[in-house]
């Protein structure tokens, strides 16, 4: 198979370094070499943002990105608490089914795709259900909206809810504010790190892990973090998935962190957002709204997901279709990893041949 780029959100096209990481040696995680990757990842998780270990542990899963939400969702709301999930897309809807399937008391507020969360429905709903945990995806990978996350935090501490947040498709490219009401976040390896799949964590509160309720063997977020605090870890872990997040990390660092890597998404996004606006395709979310991750566009009247995906994908890119309800109206394209202006380029000249045909 020639190269594809990867223009869905995640896994992403890798870097040379990334992956010449993944065939690193044969390694038992029961041997120091494992745990001072381990040890690495970790203090570089926190180094992203800037997070002090004293508050926070980072916590390493073996899974993809929903396992860590999982782990995040099934072990912190406690027996007595009431988890409210906000859900604007796939992603919060999906937090709504891990709280039913681990029996934790919860409710839902609603918000049709795409559109913003409001303040004061926000403030309503935790008293209406006297919500001790909201749940939030940052980045609806389903619109391409960013959820506000600041708006959202002031009314969690008005209102003395934690705040649980997927930041899946986010962590390591949009500004995370960690604020008092922020317990934890949960994101992955293979999105805006540029790492490889197979390794995803959570950041959380150790006054939050230390409350920390086990409903799931594998997914139990405070197991995991006691063996990890002491170089050890509970179950055989994706080694090379370790390996490249490491990678990953440090080239993350070394480019600046998550300001460069969202003012390089942002460029490339809005060269490819205004190369289709010049085509006739508009955007889904408005750009103001919209992440630097990824953004939806109405497919052209007349060209079907199936003929533009096949297309592209024949030219060598791979586009992402819309879920559920908008899987007949949009597609998607996200501008994670190693991709640049030239690829964009490329990109929109197919898009002529498509249009043309
Ligand atoms: C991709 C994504 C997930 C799920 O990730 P998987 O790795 O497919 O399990 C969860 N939440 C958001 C916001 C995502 O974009």
């Amino acid at each position: 198979m020639s190269r594809l780029r990867l223009l869905n959100p995640g896994p992403v096209t890798l870097s040379p370094g990334v992956r010449a990481a993944l065939a690193g040696p044969d390694l038992c995680h029961r041997e120091p070499e494992f745990f001072d990757i381990q040890d690495r990842i970790r203090s570089q998780l926190l180094s992203v943002y800037d997070n002090s270990a004293e508050d926070w542990a980072p916590v390493v899963i073996s899974g993809s990105g929903t396992s860590a939400v999982e782990a995040m969702i099934a072990s912190l709301p406690g027996a007595d608490d009431t988890l409210l999930v906000v859900e604007n897309g796939v992603y919060g809807e999906r937090m709504t089914r891990m709280a039913e399937v681990h029996g934790i008391a919860h409710a839902r507020l609603h918000i049709a795709w795409g559109a913003p969360i409001g303040p004061d429905a926000l403030a309503e709903a935790i008293q209406a259900h006297n919500a001790t945990h909201v749940a939030v995806v940052h980045h609806e990978t389903t619109t391409g909206r960013l959820n506000d996350l600041n708006a959202v935090h002031a009314v969690c501490q008005a209102h003395d809810a934690q705040l649980l947040i997927d930041a899946v498709s986010s962590f390591g490219a949009e500004a995370i504010d960690f604020g008092p009401a922020v317990t934890a976040v949960a994101a992955t390896a293979n999105k805006c790190l540029h790492g490889a799949p197979g390794a995803a964590f959570v950041l959380a509160r150790h006054t939050a892990l230390e409350q920390a309720t086990t409903r799931a063997l594998y997914l139990d977020l405070a197991g995991y973090a006691a063996k990890q605090a002491a170089r050890g870890t509970p179950f055989t872990p994706g080694i090379p998935a370790f390996y490249a997040l490491d990678a990953a990390l440090e080239e993350h660092r070394a480019a600046g962190g998550w300001p460069a890597r969202r003012e390089h998404y942002q460029t490339l996004a809005d060269q490819v957002g205004d190369g289709l606006a010049a085509r006739g395709i508009d955007e889904l979310v408005p750009r103001a709204q919209a992440s630097c991750v990824l953004r939806s566009y109405r497919l052209p009247a007349g060209v079907s997901y199936r003929r533009l995906h096949d297309h592209l994908k024949q030219a060598g890119f791979v586009i992402y279709a819309g879920q559920g309800q908008l899987a007949d109206d949009i597609f998607r394209i996200s501008t994670m990893g190693n991709l640049d202006a030239t690829d964009m380029d490329e990109l929109l000249h197919v898009f002529d041949e498509i249009i043309a045909s």
